[in-house]
């Protein structure tokens, strides 16, 4: 049924409307405009809130939701050490309920900070075939977002056939569904052995997108022209699998050639720099992916549930890496975001990311109030200074009010929150 909402300030992605209208009709924006000309009844009055369109993450891990808090014997020396000592331990214990209470608890946050759909990256080695149905049941089914999943293939735990399958068998039967969608899931160069890579090639004709870390450590790199005697990408492509589409997440320590390589392919690199700077990896430097005419996108590796926080630390990381406040501007800061919005049009086949006809409707309302004027020219200057500091008040994810005026609409998120609390009491112990 269509509804409308009305009384915003609607930045569409193309333009700035004060006071306006969206009319919503079966999933989908209807029609766009002025108060002024709007001659029906509004279903909802927004009070002069910000309406704009629900951001996506490129990048993350839902299965680390509950290690929030947990304490593990932990003194890495290296990137690996951090992997070693702490995730995968934890995704070794992880079982269908686990991960079925890790994506509701998850889906709670993501929802509260207005992301609409995630590129998740998921581990279990102890529970794989069936896993990526679980995720997408409660974060897609249940929780109303959307979603493209996938499982890390490794060689780390011999299951690795078992996880290209679960990849292979997810991606096809939901190939074409707007909602939620599968992909290739690799976990590194150096988890992943010659035989493993030509399997997943094998599974994947030049179809399948994969989505995998790269280069996120150095010895990552390091391992690939040692074992192999080529870097990380020319390792990839050696099987073949450099199939357009996919996501590199990191590209910390990839050279001008590998970027170029991913850009000729239509990959996507996904920066997620919170997550660097945590694990002292390096920063990934945009102007190299930029002159290498690579598409980037941007998510979190898991840290945290905002979008606000990643686009504050993207832009400030590459001023300081570079030394100068002029090395990312606001130009730099809509081509990551609107790199979002292809990688999920391009893999959910719908047009996201604009306020306008026919595009999905997968918007935010914010309670954003600007205390100095706003207009198309200076909305990004609002939306990194103050729009990343208001509350998502409400978000519509194919046209259904998932959250309306800060209350999840879908599932009952205190009982989630009670039973997460439990399940990760367990959990821990088990560690
Ligand atoms: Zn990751």
């Amino acid at each position: 049924m269509a509804y409308t909402l009305g009384n915003a300030l609607i930045y569409t992605g193309n333009s700035l409307i004060n006071n306006g209208y969206v009319t919503v009709d079966n999933g989908k924006i209807a029609k766009v405009g002025y108060m002024d000309d709007f001659n029906g009844s509004l279903n909802k009055d927004l009070k002069g809130m910000l309406l704009m369109p629900a951001w996506i993450n490129a990048h993350t891990h839902i299965y680390s939701t509950l290690a929030r808090g947990m304490k593990v014997d932990f003194h890495p020396l290296t990137f690996t050490q951090i992997l070693e000592q702490l995730w995968w331990k934890l995704d070794k214990a992880l079982g269908p309920e686990e991960i079925q209470i890790s994506a509701m608890a998850a889906a709670a946050e993501f929802i509260h900070n207005g992301v609409a759909t995630i590129f998740d990256h998921h581990s279990s080695p102890l529970y794989v075939m069936g896993s990526l149905e679980v995720i997408k049941r409660a974060v897609v089914d249940t929780a109303g977002m959307r979603g493209v999943f996938c499982f890390e293939t490794s060689d780390r735990d011999g299951i690795q056939l078992k996880a290209i399958n679960e990849n292979h068998d997810f991606y096809s039967k939901y190939k074409g569904n707007h909602l939620a969608s599968g992909m290739m899931g690799l976990h590194a160069s150096f988890t992943l052995s010659d035989e493993t890579l030509e399997a997943t090639s094998k599974a994947c004709e030049g179809q399948i997108p994969i989505h995998v870390h790269v280069a996120e450590g150095l010895e990552d790199e390091m391992d690939s022209i040692n074992s192999h005697g080529l870097k990380i990408i020319e390792r990839f492509d050696r099987y073949e699998l450099l199939n357009r589409n996919s996501i590199y997440a990191h590209c910390i320590h990839t050279s001008d050639d590998e970027v170029k390589k991913i850009s000729g392919s239509n990959g996507f690199i996904v920066m997620n720099v919170q997550s660097n700077m945590n694990n002292s990896v390096g920063i990934p430097k945009l102007s190299t992916f930029v002159k290498n005419r690579a598409k980037v996108a941007f998510g979190n590796d898991g840290f945290g549930f905002s979008p606000a926080f990643d686009i504050r630390l993207l832009s400030l990381s590459q001023k300081y890496l570079n030394g100068t406040p002029l090395a990312f501007s606001n130009s730099d800061l809509k081509g990551v975001v609107d790199g979002t919005y292809e990688l999920a049009s391009k893999h959910l086949k719908e047009k996201f990311g604009r306020i306008e006809e026919s595009y999905s409707a997968d918007m935010m309302v914010i309670d954003y109030f600007p205390p100095t004027p706003i207009t198309f020219d200076n909305f990004y200057d609002h939306l990194f200074f103050g729009i990343t500091e208001s509350k998502v008040n409400s978000l519509y994810v194919n046209g259904k009010g998932v959250m309306v005026d800060g209350r999840i609409e879908t599932f009952d998120e205190s009982e989630v929150k009670m039973e997460s609390k439990k399940v990760a009491q367990k959990l821990w112990e088990k560690l």
